[in-house]
């Protein structure tokens, strides 16, 4: 209880943790992650790395690989809930290629019931609860599917080309919105056939616009949720690519220091919030900082030849955080 009191004087910032689990061929032998509970993560660190030990880092959550995307969603149903009663709110997947963002948020490629991701969960949520309020309030909700590439906003639209307009699809069901999403992976696959995996590269934002009109007062509210699927945190060997690969790599960085910039003065409540240094917080801006609700969701690989990864994701948790 004194730690969600805590949370609460630090702002509405949360930073949570998932380890994927091993997957079928990788080496078992050696895991990057030592020990898992509640709120701790500690990783095993080889002596490349300096001193050889163990490195607690310690989040709001950590789910370890075992954990249900059942389980994962029901911990941040409170925050997805928030946008009907007007909050705005940002959920982020941070990590390395691999490392499981796009599980979280989608799901796996073979989708079950059971392992649909919080993008589906979060809005089969938001109609359940919608419509369980119809007799006092109206509630209108709207997706809008875009992604960064190259500090370039593209939308995804009905008929599959990238228009320069912002989106807005009125949806009503859990079915509207798989259409949608299903509409959104066929994009994204015709593009990384084309571009060699470009989904990997890009930040694909999942918009939720919810407007609620009290049936009594008249009184409208406002609320959003931004759920962010980003790419991929890997540093790039700046000597062993060039030209395309290289600018991408550069635009990825930038965003997600700029991300990582603005979440952590936003969490030491400093003065000046940097939000102009990249196309993704631009857009985001209204919905960071203020009364916004941000969790950040880190990613991280148990496969031991990922741990310097491992290490600079969680390092970057810590400062957000
Ligand atoms: P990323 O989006 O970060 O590049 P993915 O979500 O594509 O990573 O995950 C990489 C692979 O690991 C995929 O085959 C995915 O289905 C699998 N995977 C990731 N997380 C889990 C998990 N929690 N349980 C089972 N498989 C997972
Ligand atoms: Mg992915």
């Amino acid at each position: 209880k004194l730690y969600n009191l805590v949370q609460d004087l630090k702002g509405n910032i949360r930073v949570y943790c998932r380890v994927r689990p091993f997957l079928p061929g990788e080496p078992t032998a050696l895991s990057t992650v030592e020990h898992i509970d509640e709120g701790t993560i500690t990783i095993r660190v080889p002596s490349k790395y300096g001193k050889e030990g163990h490195k607690p880092f310690m989040f709001n959550k950590v789910f370890g690989s075992s954990a249900t995307q059942e389980e994962v969603f029901s911990d941040m149903q409170p925050l997805v809930r928030s946008v009907l009663d007007g909050y705005n709110v940002c959920i982020f997947a941070y990590g390395q290629t691999g490392s499981g963002k796009t599980f979280t948020m989608t799901g796996p490629k073979e989708l079950t019931e059971e392992s649909l991701g919080v993008n589906y969960r979060a809005l089969a949520d938001l109609f359940l609860l919608s419509n369980q309020r119809k007799d006092t309030t109206s509630y209108q909700i709207s997706v809008q599917m875009l992604e960064i590439y190259n500090e370039q906003i593209r939308n995804n639209s009905q008929n599959g080309i990238n228009v320069p307009e912002a989106s807005l699809m009125p949806v009503s069901s859990t079915d509207d919105v798989i259409q949608l999403m299903d509409l959104g992976q066929m994009n994204r696959a015709v593009s990384s056939t084309a571009m060699n995996d470009r989904s990997s590269r890009s930040h694909s934002c999942v918009t939720v616009h919810v407007q609620g009109r009290d049936l009594t007062s008249g009184t409208i509210i406002h609320g959003s949720m931004h759920l962010v699927d980003l790419a991929g945190s890997e540093r790039v060997d700046k000597s062993e690519v060039t030209g395309d690969r290289l600018k991408e790599a550069q635009h990825i960085n930038k965003s997600l220091s700029a991300l990582g910039d603005v979440i952590s003065s936003l969490s030491q409540k400093t003065s000046h919030v940097p939000y102009r240094n990249s196309k993704l917080t631009q857009l985001l801006q209204d919905s960071l900082g203020g009364s916004a609700k941000t969790l950040m969701f880190v990613h991280v690989s148990p496969e031991a030849d990922t741990l310097g990864e491992a290490i600079s994701t969680l390092k970057f948790a810590e400062r957000v955080g």
